[in-house]
């Protein structure tokens, strides 16, 4: 391979004085360009060495080092010392220069940075920057240089835009997902709760008792179902009207609530009609359970939230039953209402179960 010689050998050795970034982007291209075909290190006093050897400026150098270059190819970083030590220490133009050329690199440098932290953030940006990094390292005219620093401002900018709608879409679209989210939340509570009395409906019931049949079924572990039925429950609203019934209707579902547990369920399963289910409850259990439901509500003063007017006293019946492997929903369901009809033909007041004639 030939060595470099810079155009200025043999002509009258020029002062580098750059009049314009052109000059020095020109020059810069040439210093790495001669670092790579010279294979030198590239450490500053090497840059130094190769730039004021490329811009022919210090005619003494230049002679020093093309005559180190007809007789080998690369020079040492030792003979760089030498070069650097007697040519250029304490030479306040080349140093300038230099600095300038040093400068340069620093902004390529920069604009590579630029190029990955955009090639990091956005791969649709991909292809143009790499395109414009492609073209930085042998770009040599300032005009070319503005150009491409120009586009990448640009597709920058278009990025950072776009990265800002993003971040401020997505914080729209998630605030929006979690109001969403709420009020589905809401709805479908909503949707499994009796308004009035606040226990479970009838459809989250139906649901409920499925899941509870299907848990027996894999654990063997017992469960029982028990139906509840306020006596005489017209009359209350016939003597004492609507609104005082409604509030009876809530007054019991506080006492099965109060006297049931975390994973039991209570549910209106219509008019002055309740049901309760026991996961892994016996009937023994379950039937001593509904007895002492029973007396809570004989006991219980049914009185008015708002006003306080006592509305009096009422009494429930009760049928109880346990889930058998084989049965269905449908079948313990009409079993506990069985026992519930055998309650109110005994008297009302009581509990029927299956431990019961
Ligand atoms: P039994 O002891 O045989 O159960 O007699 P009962 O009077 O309790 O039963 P019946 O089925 O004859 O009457 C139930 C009443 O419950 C009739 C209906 O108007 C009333 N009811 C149903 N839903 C509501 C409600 O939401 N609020 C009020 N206040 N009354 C209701
Ligand atoms: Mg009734
Ligand atoms: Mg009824």
């Amino acid at each position: 391979m030939q060595s470099h010689i810079p155009s200025e050998v043999g002509a009258a050795p020029q002062p580098f004085n750059p009049r314009s970034k052109q000059d020095i982007y020109r020059v810069a291209a040439e210093t790495m360009d001669l670092i790579q075909r010279h294979d030198a290190l590239p450490d500053p006093v090497a840059y130094a060495v190769w730039f004021a050897f490329a811009a022919g400026s210090n005619a003494a150098l230049v002679e020093a080092v093309s005559r180190k270059l007809s007789k080998s190819q690369c020079l040492s970083p030792f003979e760089i010392n030498e070069i650097y030590a007697e040519f250029l220490e304490d030479n306040s133009a080349q140093a300038k220069s230099q600095k300038l050329g040093l400068e340069f690199e620093d902004s390529l440098s920069a604009v590579s940075d630029l190029i990955l932290e955009s090639v990091k953030n956005n791969d649709s940006f991909r292809a143009t920057l790499e395109a414009v990094g492609q073209r930085i390292p042998n770009a040599v005219s300032s005009n070319e240089i503005d150009e491409l620093v120009a586009r990448l401002v640009t597709e920058n900018q278009k990025m950072s835009q776009t990265m800002q709608e993003l971040d401020k879409g997505l914080a729209e679209s998630q605030a929006q997902i979690q109001r969403l989210n709420a009020e589905l939340d809401e709805m479908q509570k909503l949707s499994l709760r009796d308004p009035l009395t606040e226990v479970s409906n009838r459809r989250a019931f139906d649901a409920c008792l499925v899941r509870v049949i299907e848990r027996a079924v894999s654990t063997r572990q017992p469960f029982c179902l028990a139906m509840a039925d306020i006596d005489h429950f017209k009359r209350v609203n016939d003597t004492l009207g609507h609104q005082a019934g409604d509030i009876v209707l809530k007054g019991f579902s506080s006492v099965l609530r109060r006297n049931t547990k975390g994973q039991d369920m209570v549910a209106r399963c219509g008019g002055e009609e309740f049901a309760i289910i026991l996961p892994d409850t016996n009937i023994i259990a379950a039937h001593n359970l509904m007895v002492r439901i029973a007396k809570h509500v004989r006991e219980s003063q049914f009185v008015s939230n708002d006003d306080h007017v006592r509305i009096g006293r009422v009494t429930a019946s009760f049928g109880v039953c346990e889930f058998k492997p084989g049965t269905t929903a449908e079948d313990l369901f009409d079993r506990a209402d069985q026992h519930l009809y055998s309650a109110k033909h005994s008297g009302r007041d009581c509990v029927r179960s299956d431990l019961t004639p």
